[in-house]
């Protein structure tokens, strides 16, 4: 859905065309019209959208990733205190040094995917940054 925020009450307009295929934007709440009648504004108009689109697409992708993130950190720290609660190396018995090489593997695995992940941030920001217009 194409809309602009209203000037005053800042709701969301949705984009309406006229009877001549000319966009314009109604806020009922205020009585505002505003109507787009020149080649430019909507030439402008356009490249707004599309902005807005490519903005939308990239903070998804970055609240996903930070979700992500997020969990992984979590088991981060659970792994971290399960290998606290094992204790320390002169008291262990085989099956505790197993499980203590076991979650060690598994942290390695978290932070490689940490790794990548502010890898992939970085990635995304730069390729989809939005254009500038004007
Ligand atoms: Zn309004």
């Amino acid at each position: 859905m194409q809309t602009i925020p209203c000037l005053l009450c800042t709701r969301k307009l949705e984009k309406r065309t006229s009877k001549r295929g000319k966009p314009y934007f109604v806020c009922d709440f205020c009585g505002i019209q505003l109507f787009v009648r020149r080649k430019q504004g909507i030439d402008r108009l356009d490249a707004f959208f599309k902005n807005a689109e490519k903005a939308e697409v990239h903070y998804q992708q970055h609240a996903q990733n930070f979700h992500k993130m997020h969990a992984i950190l979590k088991e981060i720290d659970d792994v971290q205190q399960e290998i606290r609660n094992i204790g320390f190396l002169h008291y262990f018995s085989d099956q505790k040094y197993r499980i203590r090489k076991s979650l060690n593997t598994r942290l390695e695995f978290l932070f490689s995917q940490l790794e990548e992940f502010s890898g992939e941030d970085k990635k995304n920001a730069v390729a989809k940054k939005p254009e500038s217009f004007g």
